[in-house]
């Protein structure tokens, strides 16, 4: 039988106090209930990347000569500016892969927290990428949804939710090429809300080659958006 969220959360954090788990990031033991089973320190540790990226897609650079990536030059995507929270490695992928893939739901809130960083002046509302019915089901919980709700509270914006679905089951991003990921999710996305005029956030966990934010924010456009960007907690690199 499945647990309600307010109970196995609350069991979760009895668990974590009476049998402190070990950080999976440095093995130190687990000092707190908030970012559990992440220690204090490792989380503390999480910087935001801040070096030279793309002025669009927000991939890093290797120096600040150049205003764009090669992709953004040649293909710019249809949204307005990516940003990310850091960089897809060491204690973030982890805690991205405990929250997403391990279920630790609690850690939406402090995931929520770092992503205060972004300047939300002339946003409308938040969307987050949505899942298909059958993603949902097997995952249990959307990822994104719960960090765009727990965004949404702290910033005090709109969170505008079923208004943009996933309708076709696509195979999993991993080991695909740019191109393959584009047509992977070419017509996965629609949204049938009304968005007209709406500067919108678009939320996700982790962007690769943006080609899932790309497809939702290709809908949200024809449907009448006025802009979309993107922010995600983690920037991974196809290398
Ligand atoms: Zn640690
Ligand atoms: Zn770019």
């Amino acid at each position: 039988m499945r647990l309600p969220d307010l109970s196995s959360s609350l069991i979760s954090s009895i668990v974590n106090f009476l049998y402190p788990a070990a950080c999976p990031s440095c093995s130190n033991p687990t000092d707190n209930l908030t970012f559990a089973p992440f220690c204090s320190a490792c989380w503390g540790g999480m910087k935001h990347y801040a070096g030279p990226s793309c002025s669009i897609c927000g991939i890093p650079l290797v120096s600040t000569c150049a205003d764009r990536c090669r992709s953004c030059l040649k293909n710019p995507p249809v949204f307005s500016r990516a940003s990310s929270f850091g960089l897809y490695d060491a204690t973030l992928a982890s805690v991205v892969h405990h929250y997403k893939f391990l279920g630790i739901r609690r850690l939406a809130k402090p995931l929520a927290d770092l992503l205060m960083f972004y300047d939300t002046a002339g946003i409308d509302a938040l969307i987050s990428v949505p899942l298909s019915p059958r993603g949902l089901k097997d995952r249990g919980f959307n990822q994104a949804l719960l960090l765009a709700a727990a965004l949404s509270r702290e910033k005090r914006l709109p969170l505008v939710i079923d208004v943009l679905r996933k309708v076709a089951d696509t195979p999993p991003q991993v080991g695909l090429s740019a191109k393959e990921r584009a047509a992977n999710v070419k017509k996965a996305f629609v949204c049938t809300g009304k968005v007209s005029g709406m500067n919108i956030l678009l939320i996700d966990d982790v962007m690769t080659t943006g080609a899932t934010v790309n497809a939702c924010a290709q809908q949200l456009l024809r449907s009448g958006a006025r802009s979309i960007n993107v922010l995600t907690l983690a920037r991974a690199s196809l290398l």
